[in-house]
Formats: structure tokens, sequence, C-alpha cells
């Protein structure tokens, strides 16, 4: 192998990149990314990033603490760009591929062709249906980040709506209440990360809105949201059940999609993700893929230690030119909501059943095991992290990787 093109320019995209050279390839190497931007981590964007002062009042320039924040962002440096050896086109985007010839059309007009292909682009926000009002957000990027953090430090105290409970919905809800502002959750579901923590589990964390005077609306989704005002600036979000809830800023968390539009029409199959091998190989050996954008064995994982493992995995196995190892790592997640750390290891099935061995839910400080058949399946701590690192490595020993020639 000669030459490989990374797609996707940001945290799998990096650790692909890294675990090539880790791993001997000498060759060429291209990171093509549709941002403008080197890789930066995306966990701060939803926390400390947003609580940084967005300008000095006295000058209305950046202060030094919201340079500070953005340079604590970046996920590499000068010296290890250099070892990287590679070329970097940023602000450029992949418009297809064809696995076979392994040419990767981009918007600049120009085709790539090379011998290794690593698709790492990720996923992309959903969005409601219908305009987006000035003052309404998605939450994905940098960019979106700091258009966020400039609507929510830029006056005094305003009434921001969180259109979803999720990851995205409790971490700018946190944040937010943290800056002063009056915030509202909604939910469609009865309960949010029901589906990943099981019902018990998801309750206890949903008190953490009410600890800290932060509304949770269950059970109903958005109609739509209305705006006013020569610059069309939201005003209110109007629920299904027709209820009116008054907004100076909407940020929308409703779930993410796979970044394969760009794919649709190469021929590699397509699901949630593009569908991979337990060794996140294609069925074409030389394209591989790693991080949100990887339907592996049938699951797709959207948390950053997933994409981390999974780069170096898909590498490995480009590089042998065949499925050499397969992904079996332990998922992995973590979530900081109002000074609460969050921590989960495994899989929760329905059916599993969580019992708290250490701490109290009423100090929002616990470690719960899942049980299922007298094993443990998952394990998840609030402010419990060397307990709950201690679980993790036993539970994780029970999945290690196989190699499989
Ligand atoms: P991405 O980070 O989405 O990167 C994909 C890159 O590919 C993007 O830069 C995109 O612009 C680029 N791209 C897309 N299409 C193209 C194309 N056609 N051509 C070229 N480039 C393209 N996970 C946790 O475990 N814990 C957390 O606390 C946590 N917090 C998060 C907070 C926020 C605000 C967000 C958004 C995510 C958070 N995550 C967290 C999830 C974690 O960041 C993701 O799982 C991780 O970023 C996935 O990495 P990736 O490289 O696969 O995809
Ligand atoms: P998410 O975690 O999938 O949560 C979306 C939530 O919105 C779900 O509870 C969903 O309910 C609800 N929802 C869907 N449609 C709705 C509607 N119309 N009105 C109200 N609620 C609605 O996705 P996310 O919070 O948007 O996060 C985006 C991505 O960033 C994910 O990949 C996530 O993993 C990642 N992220 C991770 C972390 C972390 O790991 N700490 C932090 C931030 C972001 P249903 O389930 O019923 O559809």
């Amino acid at each position: 192998m000669k030459s490989v093109t990374v797609i996707g320019a940001s945290l799998a995209g990096l650790y692909a990149a890294r675990a090539l050279r880790a791993q001997g390839y000498d060759g060429h190497l291209t990171i093509v990314g549709a941002e403008q931007h080197l890789p930066y981590d995306r966990p701060p964007l939803s926390k400390g990033f947003l609580t940084a002062p967005d300008t000095a009042p006295d000058t209305g320039t950046p202060s030094a603490e919201t340079a500070s924040a953005e340079a604590q962002l970046a996920l590499t440096d000068a010296e290890e760009i250099a070892g990287l050896d590679a070329a970097w086109l940023l602000g450029t985007r992949a418009t297809g591929l064809d696995p076979h010839r392994r040419a990767i059309r981009l918007d600049t007009g120009r085709t790539l062709t090379t011998d290794g292909v690593v698709l790492a682009t990720g996923a992309a926000p959903r969005r409601l249906p219908g305009p987006a009002p000035a003052g309404s957000h998605t939450l994905r990027t940098l960019d979106d980040a700091r258009a966020l953090r400039a609507d929510l430090t830029g006056g005094g105290p305003a009434r921001v709506v969180v259109i979803g409970g999720g990851f995205i919905g409790a971490e700018v809800a946190a944040s937010c209440a943290a800056l002063g502002h009056q915030v509202t959750v909604v939910e469609a579901a009865p309960l949010p990360l029901v589906p990943q923590l099981g019902y018990t589990m998801a309750e206890l964390c949903a008190r953490l809105h009410g600890d800290h005077g932060v509304a949770l609306l269950t059970g109903t989704g958005v109609r739509g949201l209305r705006s006013a005002g020569g610059d069309d600036r939201v005003t209110a979000v109007e629920l299904a059940d027709g209820r009116l809830l008054p907004a100076d800023v909407v940020v929308t968390g409703i779930g993410v999609r796979p970044a394969t539009g760009w794919l649709e029409g190469s021929g590699l199959p397509l699901g949630d993700g593009v569908r991979c091998d337990a060794g996140c190989v294609t069925p074409i050996p030389a394209v591989v893929a790693a991080g949100d954008v990887a339907q592996v064995a049938g699951a797709r994982a959207e948390h950053w230690t997933n994409a981390t493992e999974q780069a170096a995995t898909a590498v490995h196995n480009l590089l042998a030119g065949h499925t050499a190892r397969t992904h079996h790592a332990l998922p992995y997640f973590w979530s900081d909501q109002y000074g609460v750390r969050i921590q989960f290891a495994g899989r929760y099935r329905p059916g599993d059943v969580p019992r708290i061995v250490e701490g109290s839910p009423d100090d929002r400080s616990f470690l719960a095991r899942y049980e299922r058949d007298g094993r443990t399946t998952a394990v998840l701590a609030l402010n419990r992290p060397r307990p709950f690192m201690r679980l993790r490595r036993e539970l994780a020993r029970a999945v290690q990787p196989a190699a499989t020639a």
C-alpha cells in the first residue's frame, strides 16, 4: 500500500493517521476534512467551552479565557503534525467515492486516487423541519459552539429552551444553568436516556435537572419554532400539545445521522452508517471505517472512546489487507452535567437489573452494577471515578480483543 486517504479530519481520522504511522506505514498519507480546523475535541463544546466568557466585558474583543478555551480543544500540535507527514486538505469535502478504483471526488473538482481509504466522516445533527431562525442552534462543531456561546454570553439572563434531553440536551442545559439562564428541556420520550441506562438509573440522572432549577418537560415533541422581528429571531417553541414556551435561545439536540450522504451510489453497503464487519472493514478490504460513521458488526456507537479504538482496528486490517483483528472493546462513555461526572461502561439490555453497590443517589454520588443471571453486564457511576475505573477494567477483561489471523 503506497497511498492512504483518510476522509474526516477529526477524532477518528486523527487516530487513524496516528495508527497508520505507529503501525509502520510509511507511504503517502492524505487527510481530507470538511471543516477548516485541524482536529479538535468535541466533548468540551457542550460543557466548559460554553461557560467560558465570550468577550472581555471592557473591550468587547475575544477574552484571554476564550482564546485559552479554544486552544485547549486542540487534539494535536505542530510537532505531531510534522511527524505524521500528511497532506491536510482542510475546508474540503469529499463528494463521492468509487471504491473499486479507490477514486475520491472532492468539492474542489479534484479527484484523488489512492490505495487505501479510511472513512471517518462522523455524524451530523438531526434538525427540526422548517426554517431555523436566528437564536436557534444545533451543536456539533466548533463554529456551532462559537455561535451558541455568543448568544448565551452576549446579554443578561435569557430564556433557553433545549429540545431533546439526551447527551447534548442535558449537558447544554447544565451549562446554560451555570451561566444563570432560565432553562427548560423538552424531551419526546417519557424519560431521557432510558435506552442507554434503563428506567431506574435514567430517572436518577434526570433528577439532576430539578436539583439545579431546570424544568424537564417529558413526553412531548415539538411542532415548530416561532419567530418575529426584522432579524427573524426565535421567540417561542410550540410543543406538539399546543403549549407555547417563550424562548430567546433554542438549542436542538435530537440525535445525529451518520455522515454517509456523500457515499450514496458508491455501492458500499449503507444502513445506519457504513456497514462493516467486526474488524471495521467494508466488503472492499481497501476501504475501512471508524467512529460515529461506522456500523460495525451491526452496531454504531456515538462516543469518543469508541472512535479512537475503532481507528486502530480499522487501520490494522487495512494494512493487513483483510480482517486480521476484530473490535471487541467494552463500550464506554462519560457525561458531565451540573458538576456531576456520569460514567457508564458495558451495554444495557432491557431486563438487566441495576444494584447500587456504593454511595447513595441522595448524594448524587454512587456506583451501580447492572446484573443479569448473576453476571455483571454494565457499570454506572455518578461522581465515583476511582471505583468505577476498577469495575470497568474488570468488565473489560471479559471482552479482550481476539486476533483471528
Ligand atoms: P466527528 O467528530 O463527527 O468528525 C467527523 C469529521 O468528518 C468532521 O470534522 C466532519 O466535518 C468531517 N466530514 C464529514 N463529512 C465529510 C466529507 N464528506 N468530507 C470531508 N470531511 C467530512 N462522547 C463522549 O464519549 N463523551 C462526551 O462527553 C462527549 N461529548 C460530546 C459533546 C459534543 C458537543 C459532541 C458534538 C459530541 C460529544 N461526544 C462525546 C461524542 C464524540 O465527540 C464523538 O463520538 C466523536 O467526535 C466521533 O468522532 P468521529 O471522528 O467519528 O466523528
Ligand atoms: P441523543 O443522545 O440521541 O439524544 C436525543 C434525544 O432527543 C433523545 O432522548 C430523543 O428521544 C430526543 N428527541 C428526538 N426527537 C425529539 C423531538 N422532536 N423533540 C424532543 N425530543 C426529541 O442525541 P444528542 O443529545 O443530540 O447528541 C448528539 C450526539 O452527540 C450523539 O451522538 C451523542 O452521543 C453525542 N454526544 C455525546 C455526549 C456524551 O457522550 N457525553 C455528549 C454530547 C453529545 P428518543 O430517544 O425517544 O428519540
